[in-house]
């Protein structure tokens, strides 16, 4: 039999960047009976939901959402846009940079790979994928496609292999500033809903998202927010598509029903994020986020260990990479500090596996239970052997203690 009911006392420690913890109260409105989804009722609930995600996006146009992991959403936003054969422009920012540039090569489109290639990645020991998009160099291939063959720019706003943000107006910009008509492409599966994102005012064509990072639920759903001219490419794009297409979808989400059966009870879940991330403001949440991964990275200052983000302007507020010294298996580490402290931390992936691990510091948290996680790396790290500077702990209890967070709402 498996066993999934292990209840050690307290709780496990879920610090990995997605999926999240889930605060019980959207896993109690996940529990709500499920309802027909052709019914009266639903027809609330679907509309609440897809509007909703508009505020989320800050976009006015449609929001597709669909039972599907973010991966699911990567390619609904490549099949519903593009041709085969098309060239399709991507920037390698980390591994799932990589995985999407992936799939659409395995999608029959011609994918061409831009990245990095500055001083830092060439440091003895440092890994690559420290920086985020340089939209200089996205102006500079533009410019060079008179015949404006590149159909698609593709970006990664949040690379959560690496903890490292992008400035997408910064690549809007380039895009406009070459004069090229490319449709601009960004995963934002990690980002949204923790740090800013704007659909519309930086002019993004299709937005991919998901639900088990910022939003907070259990994985399962994902998210295409579209843009007029990502809705006018679908007309006429021609790689095969029928469960992800837009039309049948966002025609159907007008009077708050699916084309299909949705996944009723992550919708609840939905629901009650929306409730959730309404109650506090959309502007607290991202400031909330940047003040815990203020507090981590003074942590990992203070062990002296570097930060896998080279660049303070791009430092994620969704996850930390701790770089480990050289000759430390950093998945060693993790599985040391798992087994001893049932504290679960991200792994390094693609190219920085073994040589970083991830702190995330997204979902059900607050400051007593990032200094838990603090703790456990901190012990582990002396388990390990890895010579510390000073206690990151203390570092950040300071700056937690020195940066109130705004009061709690209390009730009565
Ligand atoms: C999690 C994640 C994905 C993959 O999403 P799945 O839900 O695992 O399919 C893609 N891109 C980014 C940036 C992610 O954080």
């Amino acid at each position: 039999m498996l066993k999934l009911d292990f209840h050690p006392t307290g709780r496990h420690f879920l610090q990995i960047p997605g999926p999240s913890p889930v605060p019980d109260r959207i896993l109690r409105a996940m529990s709500l009976p499920t309802i027909d989804h052709r019914g009266p009722e639903f027809a609330t609930l679907g509309k609440k939901v897809t509007q909703g995600m508009q505020a989320i996006f800050k976009t006015r146009h449609p929001v597709v959402i669909y039972p599907a992991s973010g991966t699911g959403a990567w390619e609904a936003a490549l099949v519903n846009v593009l041709s085969p054969g098309d060239h399709v422009l991507m920037y390698e920012s980390g591994h799932f940079a990589s995985l999407w540039a992936r799939m659409a090569t395995r999608l029959g489109l011609s994918t061409e790979l831009l990245a990095y290639q500055g001083a830092d990645d060439q440091l003895p020991q440092a890994p690559s994928w420290r920086r985020g998009v340089q939209a200089d160099l996205i102006e500079e291939r533009l410019t060079n496609d008179p015949e404006h063959r590149i159909q698609a720019v593709c970006v990664v706003h949040n690379e959560t292999s690496t903890g490292v943000t992008s400035d997408i107006a910064a690549v809007r910009r380039a895009i406009d500033a070459a004069r090229h008509p490319a449709l601009l492409m960004v995963d934002s599966i990690s980002g949204l809903a923790s740090a800013d994102f704007r659909h519309d005012e930086w002019g993004v064509d299709v937005t991919v998202s998901g639900s088990q990072k910022g939003l907070m639920l259990p994985p399962g759903i994902s998210f295409n927010a579209l843009s007029p001219r990502a809705l006018e490419a679908s007309k006429s794009a021609r790689l095969p598509k029928a469960f992800f297409a837009w039309d049948e979808i966002v025609e159907m989400n007008k009077t708050g029903y699916f084309p299909y059966t949705p996944s009723t009870n992550l919708l609840y879940g939905l629901s009650e994020a929306l409730d959730m991330i309404a109650d506090e403001g959309l502007e607290a949440v991202f400031a909330r986020h940047q003040r815990w991964a203020a507090g981590v990275r003074a942590a990992v200052s203070a062990w002296g260990l570097a930060i896998q983000c080279a660049d303070p302007a791009v430092y994620s507020p969704v996850l930390t990479g701790v770089i480990m010294p050289a000759g430390v298996d950093a998945d060693a580490v993790r599985a040391l500090i798992y087994e001893r402290f049932d504290l679960s931390l991200g792994t390094g992936l693609g190219k920085v596996k073994g040589r970083m691990f991830r702190i995330g510091h997204l979902g059900d948290s607050n400051d007593l239970t990032l200094m838990a996680t603090l703790a456990g790396c901190e012990m582990g790290l002396k388990l390990a052997g890895v010579g510390l500077q000073g206690s990151g702990v203390q570092a950040a209890m300071d700056y937690f203690a020195s940066h109130a967070a705004p009061a709690l709402k209390r009730p009565g």
